[in-house]
């Protein structure tokens, strides 16, 4: 006889041993890496465990990062929509304005526990690294970033805070100079001195263990969330939405509601439109496939490999999704919705002007996509997860979108 529980459904999808979830993810690198990663891979199974890991995580999360962050009514929003009803997780809340650091504080106590002297990553736009050279501050670990020369030009207020950090910028000056050379530097540099040195990746993506790392260290959002939406509203919510770049903050939510009677919304960018090199929605449009050492559904050119993608959210132009996000969504658990650039800016204003919460322009298309939600679902609540603040964003707003702000009508 199977007892109750075991007959439940249920979607909690612990990768096997292998780092599967189903047939995406696992680990396909070279030897040598892979070497690392099993090391990494027992020493985080191991220590993540320990009542000393847990305690001082839950410390820093309290005290530095300022933990919980509040779920918020957006009563002037919603009554404007005339609809569903709005909620708000409020990343841009935790310290560093969005939610990259609840894994990178993470990922450097491991370091810590590990002995380790070195963090190493990459970083496109400039955020992962910024997170993870305050989580280096903190802990007084040295950081090494390395980003594409091209990025470095472009993101300049960002290679600013993480020197103010303390950390090293590694300029990349081969190939593109942008993330994916960015990524090979890196990886370099770590497999020069893996005993010294950890790799820290920013998002639920990459070889076994990080999707699942990543995604532990970011469940603390769902964690919160469920239970400040139950003590506030005294019910689930009908909806949770989330934005998708590597897919850690929307698993990071999502994880908590897996086997509740709850939609679960992946937002990918559309940017310009669906031909391809114009957007980023992975999910929406991709294939299965192979890159960056993880199987899962990515975007393709024409001879199968990553193709071009763009977005106006910088952390969100990545030409695939973390291994789980593939899963949950082929397995119908999730469904993967888009926002354009044009909606996400129109709710970047509608969000400002109404709630006086500027969003990243990340977080905006999940705002973006919310809204749409409650004109069709005008009975159910939505709660979105505001994965970060728009501060980052607002002169590129005001350059590129200056008739926008004199409008009056959000
Ligand atoms: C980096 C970033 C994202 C995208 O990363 P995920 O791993 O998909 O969560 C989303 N929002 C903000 C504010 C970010 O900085």
């Amino acid at each position: 006889m199977r007892s109750p529980a075991a007959a439940l459904p249920t979607h909690r999808s612990q990768p096997d041993a292998k780092g599967f979830f189903g047939r995406f993810g696992g680990s396909f690198i070279p030897p040598e890496l892979q070497r690392q990663m099993d090391e990494i891979n027992h020493a985080y199974l191991r220590i993540c465990r320990s009542h000393d890991f847990i305690r001082e995580l839950r410390s820093i999360r309290t005290h530095f990062q300022g933990r919980p962050t509040p779920v918020y009514y957006c009563k002037n929003l919603s009554d404007a929509v005339d609809g569903g009803r709005i909620y708000l997780k409020r990343e841009d809340l935790n310290h560093t304005g969005a939610h990259k650091l609840n894994h990178c504080m993470g990922e450097a106590l491991l370091a810590k526990f590990l002995g380790k002297k070195k963090l190493i990553a990459e970083t496109g736009a400039g955020q992962h690294g910024v997170a993870l050279a305050t989580a280096g501050a903190y802990f007084g670990i040295p950081v090494e970033i390395h980003m594409g020369a091209v990025d470095i030009a472009k993101e300049h207020p960002n290679v600013v805070r993480m020197k103010i950090l303390g950390a090293r910028v590694v300029p990349v000056t081969f190939g593109a100079q942008t993330l994916k050379e960015a990524v090979d530097s890196a990886f370099e540099a770590y497999l020069a001195d893996p005993v010294n040195s950890i790799y820290c990746i920013g998002s639920v993506v990459g070889p076994h263990p990080f999707p699942l790392m990543v995604r532990e260290f970011q469940r603390v959002v769902g964690i919160e969330s469920r239970e400040q939406f139950l003590e506030m509203t005294g019910e689930l919510p009908d909806n949770v939405v989330a934005c998708v770049g590597g897919g850690s903050n929307a698993m990071g939510i999502f994880s908590a509601f897996l086997d509740d009677p709850v939609r679960l919304h992946a937002v990918e960018p559309l940017g310009r439109g669906a031909r391809l090199g114009d957007h980023a929605a992975s999910l929406g449009h991709g294939e299965e496939g192979i890159m960056h050492g993880f199987n899962s559904i990515m975007l393709k050119d024409s001879e199968g490999r990553p193709a071009p993608v763009y977005s106006v959210a910088s952390g969100l132009d990545y030409p695939s999704v973390g291994p789980e996000h593939a899963h949950l969504f082929s397995q119908g658990r999730t469904v993967a919705g888009a926002a354009s650039d044009e909606e996400a800016i129109e709710a970047f204003f509608r969000l400002s002007r109404r709630e006086g919460i500027i969003p990243a322009l990340e977080s905006a298309h999940a705002v973006a996509y919310a809204l749409r939600l409650a004109k069709e679902r005008v009975d159910e609540s939505i709660l979105v997860n505001l994965s970060g603040r728009g501060d980052k964003d607002i002169d590129f707003v005001m350059e590129k979108y200056a008739a926008h702000a004199e409008r009056g009508d959000y």
